[in-house]
């Protein structure tokens, strides 16, 4: 069920996660398996699967998400240097299926990406 993936259960505290930042619209964890020094999961709390699933009744809170998202980097240390990855679908390495913002920083950030 979409309502029961990790980050849905995270939510709920039904699983133990490291939060630093929740709202009524978001919450922010710690990645279990960090990619960089700052690798923080920024969640909306609204069920959206993955980003090409996203309708226009999704607009706002997707552009309150990305507001959430620098304000969050701020408050880590990274504000000057942090990298947002959506990966969107099986073949692009997503693996829970909602919608999530990787935001990485804390060391350099080479381009282009793999
Ligand atoms: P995706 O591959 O779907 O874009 O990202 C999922 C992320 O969730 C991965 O970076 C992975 O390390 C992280 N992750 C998987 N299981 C857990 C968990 O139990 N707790 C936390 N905090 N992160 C997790």
């Amino acid at each position: 069920m979409s309502e029961d993936t990790l980050f849905h259960k995270i939510i709920r505290r039904e699983l133990p996660a490291d939060v630093v930042y929740e709202d009524d619209d978001c919450i922010a964890i710690r990645d279990i398996n960090p990619q960089a020094p700052v690798h923080l999961l920024l969640i909306p709390k609204t069920t959206l699967p993955r980003l090409a699933d996203a309708e226009p009744a999704h607009a706002e809170m997707l552009g309150r998400l990305l507001v959430k998202a620098g304000e969050v980097a701020r408050a880590a240390g990274i504000g000057d240097a942090f990298r947002l990855v959506v990966n969107n679908g099986a073949g692009a390495c997503q693996t829970v299926f909602q919608l999530h913002l990787h935001i990485l920083g804390g060391r350099p950030l080479s381009w282009p990406p793999g």
